[in-house]
């Protein structure tokens, strides 16, 4: 059996994202000082960040809203969700401070380093390939313990296209030297970025899903990372 190459997602895949923003955000609470700037309650704080934040990406995506815009807008959305008026200076302070602490947050998904462990030993070729910013998801990559797994490390940042568009998986399968009719398998919990974007390029894809509805248009569905390793992933 020959151990098939497996492009794995970051973001909310391997790296636990919220847990790690959160870790982040309760930093800057306290490093900003945002009690004394009327946020005593910290839940509350980390609960309108989320939202501003999500509408923020929404932006970003559709090409409205630049990443330094993003950064700092975020931060004053946040604010303003709890009826607040913040200034300039605290907006700025706060994302620079998120920017610099996020990516250092170590939580990892269960049992990630040791199903890794047990993929490696099998003999597949890893590789990452993240929509994000190449000086934050290299930080993560190896501050987390990731790094010794993955031949490469692919963000969309540095590839200048996003996934789910063609040629981000194309680009990363053709600069890991491998080509588009290998058999490889993208794993990540985006239906749209990560299963569609790699199945309609004619991998197959694993749609790693630990609390959401179950969609059948992925060739494999996982709720844990250790079910990887019960999958046919040998050719
Ligand atoms: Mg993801």
């Amino acid at each position: 059996m020959n151990p098939r190459p497996l492009f794995f997602d970051l973001d909310h895949t391997l790296w636990d994202f919220e847990t790690n923003s959160r870790l982040a955000l309760r930093a800057g609470h306290e490093a900003v000082g945002l009690v004394d700037k009327g946020v005593t309650d910290v839940e509350a704080w980390i609960a309108s960040y989320e939202k501003a934040n999500d509408w923020c990406w929404a932006q970003f995506r559709a090409g409205l809203m630049d990443k330094a815009t993003l950064r700092s807008e975020r931060f004053k959305l946040a604010f303003e969700g709890l009826g607040l008026t913040p200034d300039k200076d605290t907006s700025r302070a706060l994302g620079e401070h998120y920017i610099e602490t996020s990516p250092y947050q170590t939580a990892l998904f269960p049992d990630a380093i040791e199903v890794l462990e047990t993929l490696k030993a099998r003999g597949h070729r890893m590789v990452v390939l993240t929509n994000g910013f190449e000086e934050v998801q290299h930080i993560k990559v190896k501050n987390s313990g990731l790094e010794p797994f993955f031949s490469e490390v692919y963000t969309s940042d540095a590839l200048g296209v996003k996934k789910p568009n063609p040629q981000a998986f194309e680009l990363a399968a053709t600069r890991s030297g491998l080509s588009m009719d290998a058999p490889i398998v993208m794993i990540g919990d985006s239906m749209e970025s990560d299963v569609d974007g790699a199945q309609n390029v004619g991998w197959d894809a694993v749609h790693f899903n630990p609390h959401g509805p179950m969609e059948s248009r992925a060739w494999r569905t996982v709720r844990t990372l250790h079910e990887l390793l019960e999958l046919p992933l040998g050719m």
